[in-house]
Parts: structure tokens; C-alpha cells; sequence
């Protein structure tokens, strides 16, 4: 249930391993495809890629992915240059032979491939836009669409977001926490190249990012050959202000953030905002029922990390489900539910607990807070051991190998 991003790309890996599936949105697939550029894009870690190669996904991406090689991590003030106890990360002192941390992807490039396969994929059964009726009991689930068919089968995956019916359904509880905080989300062309440098400075009202995006034939006239993904955090009560702001103010206020490396901004397609808040479901299993995605855990986007979290849920699934296939195992049964969230729920929680903690850590402006975590950081960026292990989860890799 849910066509997204992590529902979408977790059916077409299950298809193409022979698992016959049946994929319902509630929403209209074709209008999700905008033709202008949007500007929006995922920042995808090493381990996800995975998961959208075995789903047929990657390769057809129409955007080639733009691939992130060094982060760095500073703290700042609004117009000042970066605090210069920083944290640089290489992408060749992770371990391991050298690859990126991940890619840049376009979320509207994402959209059109899955779009473009659900029709192609053979054990693929596609129903959107679709009402269906859930009915779980032990021995399997009953899935009955409106004006359709009634689908009969083992176990029913929630992929709906953060508002999951399913879950609530099921009775799971969930904790939230809101942060009062809105994300502005653009994209901006630039003078100067990125380098492939994604970067993330810390300040007071919440965290600012650029993330290298490939050339762009369409985000401004005659093309733009140099391209980042902004995620500019605000407090709510001032985000609405610069979502108004002309285009040029718009920029300059953008470039207050960025710092001067890139050279002159100019902001190409729209502008989107979205109101933060955390989110996790206390268990990700109930009768024939498995949480995923944003169903099961929205966090702060502070790493770039929600969907990457979601695709790793959806590869953890996706073995599980191939395993007892072939093994003529039950695929909705309690044991694999069971492995399902035991496998999930910690780096989940971990995850959830390391962006909220790193957002309450960096945006205040208390100088004796300041102070301690531009030592913290400069100490890590300092010890090899800690600054690989960060570098490995940022690539949603867990076990470096040789180390
Ligand atoms: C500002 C911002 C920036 C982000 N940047 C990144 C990033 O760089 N990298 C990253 O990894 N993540 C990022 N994320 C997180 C990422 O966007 C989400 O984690 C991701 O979209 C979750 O995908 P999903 O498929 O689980 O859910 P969704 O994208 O919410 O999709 C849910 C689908 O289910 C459908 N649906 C809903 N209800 C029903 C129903 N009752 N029946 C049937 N279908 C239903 C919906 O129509 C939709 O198609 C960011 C998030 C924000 C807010």
C-alpha cells in the first residue's frame, strides 16, 4: 500500500525476484511526474543504490545521479564566515576501495522511472488511483479495491507516509516530536563547481545544506552547468517571510547561509516548504502487516537520511520475502515479521535519535554550547577511528570492511 518512493521502488525489486505483487496508491501516479524542473532531489547513501539496481531503477534514471565525495560539517553564524573547527570528510578516508559517500538524485527523475517500470514489470499488478479495504486475520489478508478486484495474499505492506491508515488500523503507537522548525527546499545554479562537496553548516535557526547536483539543461535558459540542492531550515515563525522574497532577495539571503565558495547564486525552479516534525511507530509488525518508510519513522532531515532509512527497511524486506519464497516459507508469518523488525528498529532508532540530538545541539546560539561543539568537532574531525564510522553510516554501510 503506497506507490512512493519506498513502496514503489520495494514492489519492483519483489517483482523482478518472481514475488508476485500488487501495488495500490491512493493518489494519481502520471500527475506526480511535474515536466519543469523542480529543483527537489534525495541525497542517496552507498548502501541504497543497492536496492534501486535490484529493482531496475538506477540505470534508468533519465538525470544521471550526481555523486557526493567530500561532506564537510561546520558551524556558523548568519553573514560570518564558518566557525574554522570544521569537520571535512573525504570519501577516500572511509575504508574500503574509494566510492562515493552517495548520489544526488532527482526526485522528479526517481518519480518517472518508477512511473516507467510499474507498467513494465512482469508480477507487477498496479492499482492507482485505488480505495482498497484491508481485512488480516492469521491465515492471510484480504485486500478488496473499490469498483476492482479482491486480492488475496500474505502479508500486506505499509508504505502509506507518515499518516499511515494501516497503521493506525492496527492500533501502533507512534511518538512524535514537532520541532517548529520549516524546511525551505530549492535548487540554485552557481559560478563556481561543487566539486561534488556536499555541505552542511549549523546555524542558529536550524541547519543549512547545498548538495551537488549534476548540469541541468532545464533549471534556467541555455542550461546551467553548475547546480546544488538547497534544504535551508528556518524557525516556522520566519519561514513564511522568506518563502516570499523576490528571486534576487531571495538568492542574496541564501548566500548569507552558503558562504561565498560557490561564487554569485541565482535560485532556479520552486520553491517548496515543509513543516519538520520526527516521528516513530513503536513496533513495525502486526497480524500479516509490516511498516516501511515513512510509516514506520520520519525523521529530520538534517542528514538526508529519511528515505535512505525507508530503502534500507525495503532491502531488509525484500531479502526476507525472496528467502522464504524460495523456501516455501510463510511470507506474512510471525517469525519473519519478528527478523523483520529486529533487523529494522535499532538503526532505525538510532537514526532518529542521532538527527534529533544533533539538531538540538547545534541550533541554539549559547556560547558555552558553541564553544563545546566546535571542540566536539574538531576533535572528531581529528580522530580517524570515530570519523570513519560516521563517514560508513552516511554511505549506509555498517560493517567497514577490514576494520
Ligand atoms: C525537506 C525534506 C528533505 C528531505 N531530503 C531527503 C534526502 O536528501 N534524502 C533522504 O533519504 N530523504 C530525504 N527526505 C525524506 C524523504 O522525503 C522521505 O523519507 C520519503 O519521501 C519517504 O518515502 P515513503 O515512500 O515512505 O513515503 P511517501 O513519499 O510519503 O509516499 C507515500 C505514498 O503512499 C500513498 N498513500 C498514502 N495513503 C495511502 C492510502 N491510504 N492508500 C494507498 N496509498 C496511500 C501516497 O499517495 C504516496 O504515494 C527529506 C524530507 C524532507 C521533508
Amino acid at each position: 500500500m503506497g506507490a512512493g518512493p519506498v513502496g514503489g521502488t520495494l514492489a519492483c525489486r519483489l517483482a523482478s525476484a518472481g514475488v508476485s505483487v500488487a501495488l495500490i496508491d491512493q493518489a494519481v501516479l502520471p500527475p506526480m511526474e511535474n515536466p519543469a524542473f523542480d529543483g527537489r532531489a534525495y541525497a542517496i547513501a552507498a548502501g541504497s543504490r543497492t536496492l534501486l539496481e535490484d529493482a531496475g531503477l538506477w540505470d534508468v534514471l533519465d538525470v544521471p545521479p550526481n555523486p557526493i565525495l567530500d561532506i564537510r560539517v561546520s558551524d556558523g553564524r548568519i553573514g560570518r564566515p564558518p566557525s574554522r573547527l570544521h569537520l571535512h570528510f573525504d570519501h577516500r578516508e572511509a575504508g574500503g576501495d574509494p566510492r562515493p559517500f552517495g548520489w544526488m538524485v532527482e526526485a522528479r527523475s526517481l518519480r518517472k522511472a518508477l512511473n516507467a517500470r510499474f507498467p513494465a514489470q512482469a508480477g507487477l499488478h498496479l492499482f492507482a488511483p485505488a480505495k482498497a479495504a484491508v481485512e488480516r486475520s492469521d491465515d492471510g489478508a484480504l485486500v478488496r479495491i473499490e469498483d476492482g478486484p479482491v486480492i488475496a495474499c500474505q502479508l500486506v505492506v505499509a508504505a502509506e507516509g507518515r499518516n499511515s491508515p494501516l497503521r493506525e488500523q492496527a492500533g501502533i503507537p507512534v511518538t512524535r516530536i514537532p520541532y517548529g522548525q520549516t524546511a525551505i527546499v530549492c535548487a540554485v545554479s552557481h559560478e563556481y563547481p561543487h566539486h561534488g562537496l556536499a555541505l552542511e553548516h549549523f546555524l542558529p535557526a536550524g541547519p543549512f545544506a547545498a548538495l551537488p547536483m549534476g548540469p541541468s539543461a532545464d533549471a534556467e535558459p541555455g542550461g546551467a552547468p553548475h547546480v546544488s540542492a538547497i534544504v535551508w531550515t528556518e524557525r516556522t515563525k520566519d519561514a513564511a517571510a522568506f518563502m516570499a522574497l523576490d528571486d534576487g532577495r531571495f538568492a542574496r539571503e541564501a548566500a548569507r547561509r552558503l558562504g561565498p565558495h560557490l561564487g554569485a547564486i541565482r535560485a532556479v525552479g520552486r520553491r517548496w516548504s515543509y513543516n519538520l516534525s520526527a516521528m516513530i511507530a513503536h513496533r513495525y509488525a502486526d497480524t500479516r502487516l509490516a511498516l516501511a518508510g515513512d510509516a514506520a519513522h520520519g525523521i529530520h532531515p538534517i542528514a538526508g537520511q529519511g528515505l535512505n532509512l525507508g530503502f534500507r527497511d525495503g532491502i531488509a524486506l525484500a531479502d526476507l520475502i525472496v528467502e522464504a519464497v524460495r523456501n516455501n516459507a510463510d511470507v506474512g508469518g510471525k517469525a519473519l515479521l519478528t527478523q523483520y523488525q529486529r533487523m529494522r528498529q535499532p538503526d532505525n532508532l538510532l537514526m532518529f535519535a542521532m538527527t534529533d540530538g544533533i539538531d538540538r545541539l547545534f541550533s541554539t546560539d549559547r556560547r558555552m554550547v558553541r564553544a563545546v561543539r566546535d571542540l566536539g568537532i574538531n576533535a572528531v574531525d581529528r580522530l580517524g577511528p570515530m570519523k570513519r564510522m560516521f563517514m560508513r553510516r552516511a554511505m549506509g554501510v555498517t560493517a567497514p570492511p577490514g576494520s
